[in-house]
């Protein structure tokens, strides 16, 4: 009978010992092990193990944790996936090149789409990584103004009347009512181009702004191409509106008064005004050809000619009689543009105001490059940027930029406990853009894992194909 109870009572502590150890294995979906780990908001850069569970970070130790699948990440870096503020193509297919650039959050900011809803409708449960958008200006304006719908391709609207054309006061309350309703569809800023916009009048501008500023939510904003005073202008209306605003692509938008347009906003921060600003590290952007922005004069406003322009992935560099023939096309033609110098673009990136955001779209090797080449230009080549200053501003400042307009960027751009587990672990001796201008859409290597939302998106440098743990990011007053 004793021995009977004896033999009872070790069979149930060792059914409580194998339960406890079953606990502690799966207490993490999975362990990143060993990694050096960067958090820019609180300066930790130290080899730690992280412990992700239910899509969220729950541990950054010291300890060696334990659970079914642990990355060994020895001598790689560990830091919070990259935020990018701008990124055009948001096909299912087109993140693919920026998760390979460790990008876990792209988002379209500057022009956003026509149809914010429609926009996210179809993204949701299909995306790899996380997304989001705007509410846009210049296709308010367009449906205002009455031109149909957007061309298959069309990043922004056409030149034509509904750009260039003022706008009567009843037009600009209808565009204001117009962002209202995509604002309350899930838009997490207001994108205008208004370079593309060229009839948009100082009114008309202020009062998009106060739309922003009622939802509180930043004006997202490619200004008019006169550097200082495009600065001037955003900031008065900024001003007097209340509206926070982020100037898009500081180094393309002002080229050589880049480092002056960054004083600039630098002293409105110093009036208390919240001015953010970002820009992408190469010297030549991208856009539209039959946009207004090539409308006549452009030359002479830009100090540019036809040969500062090419044909994406052809090299073909333009005549006047070419550049004619595609202006007055119907077909949106993507246009490198050479514009500026390699030293203003690296004192523009390393000012601490400028976030990293690509502006990216097929055709420009900023779209699958941008990021890798921030880390592998300044960060590992050069060791002009720390690596704490380049993930700063490629995840942590842009979390920091979302936060007053989306709640959920509250725990994105972190390595931290209760931070979603958006994470990006990269070799740094390999992680490196691979497309130039000749050969544009080749995706970055050296990005060994990547999570999204505690999801292995990347694991040992290859995309898992068939999973889309990515979520929107939508307005804290929208759905
Ligand atoms: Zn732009």
């Amino acid at each position: 009978m004793l021995r009977r109870i004896q033999v009872g009572l070790l069979a149930v502590s060792l059914a409580h010992f194998c339960a406890v150890q079953a606990s502690a294995q799966e207490r993490y979906d999975l362990v990143i092990h060993g990694g050096r780990v960067i958090d820019p908001e609180t300066s930790l850069d130290a080899v730690r193990d992280v412990g992700i569970r239910g899509g969220q970070i729950v541990a950054v130790t010291e300890k060696a944790l334990s659970a079914t699948r642990v990355i060994d990440a020895t001598g790689l870096v560990v830091a919070p996936g990259f935020i990018d503020l701008h990124q055009h193509d948001l096909s299912p297919a087109g993140v693919r090149i920026k998760a390979m650039d460790g990008v876990t959050t792209a988002l379209e900011l500057e022009i956003g789409p026509p149809d914010v809803r429609k926009f996210l409708d179809a993204r949701q449960g299909h995306m790899l990584i996380n997304f989001g958008t705007s509410a846009s200006h210049p296709w308010a304006r367009n449906t205002v103004m009455g031109k149909g719908a957007a061309e298959e391709g069309e990043l922004v609207p056409r030149a034509g009347p509904v750009t260039d054309n003022p706008a009567t006061l009843e037009q600009i309350h209808r565009m204001q009512q117009h962002l209202r309703d995509e604002l309350n569809a899930g838009g997490i800023g207001i994108g205008m181009g208004i370079s593309y916009t060229p009839g948009a009048s100082r009114q008309e501008i202020i009062e998009m702004f106060r739309v922003a500023a009622e939802y509180a939510v930043p004006v997202y904003v490619h200004m008019r191409g006169n550097r200082l005073e495009g600065v001037g202008e955003m900031i008065a209306a900024a001003a007097v509106t209340g509206a926070s605003l982020h100037i898009v692509h500081i180094n393309s938008s002002c080229v050589s008064d880049g480092p002056e347009c960054l004083r600039m906003v630098a002293g409105a921060r110093g009036q208390g005004l919240d001015v953010t600003t970002e820009a992408y590290p190469y010297i030549a952007g991208m856009s539209q050809i039959n946009s207004a922005l090539f409308n006549p004069g452009w030359r002479e406003k830009s100090g540019l000619d036809y040969s500062d322009l090419m044909i994406p992935n052809t090299g073909e560099r333009l005549t006047k009689e070419r550049f004619e023939q595609l202006h007055a096309s119907p077909k949106p033609q993507a246009i490198i543009i050479f514009n500026n110098k390699q030293e203003v673009v690296d004192e523009v990136m390393s000012n601490p105001l400028t976030m990293i955001a690509s502006d990216g779209f097929p055709g420009h090797p900023r779209n699958g490059g941008t990021f890798a080449k921030v880390y592998s230009q300044y960060v590992h080549d050069r060791r002009t940027m720390t690596l704490m200053d380049a993930i700063r501003k490629m995840s942590y400042t842009p979390a920091v930029r979302l936060e007053k307009s989306t709640a959920a960027a509250r725990k994105k751009g972190r390595l931290q406990t209760g931070a979603d587990a958006d994470v990006v672990v990269f070799d740094p001796e390999k992680f490196r853009d691979q497309s130039t201008f000749e050969k544009p859409d080749v995706p970055s290597t050296g990005v060994r894992y990547l999570l999204v939302n505690g999801t292995l998106v990347i694991d040992g440098g290859t995309i898992i194909e068939g999973i889309a743990p990515g979520r929107a990011l939508v307005g804290n007053k929208g759905r």
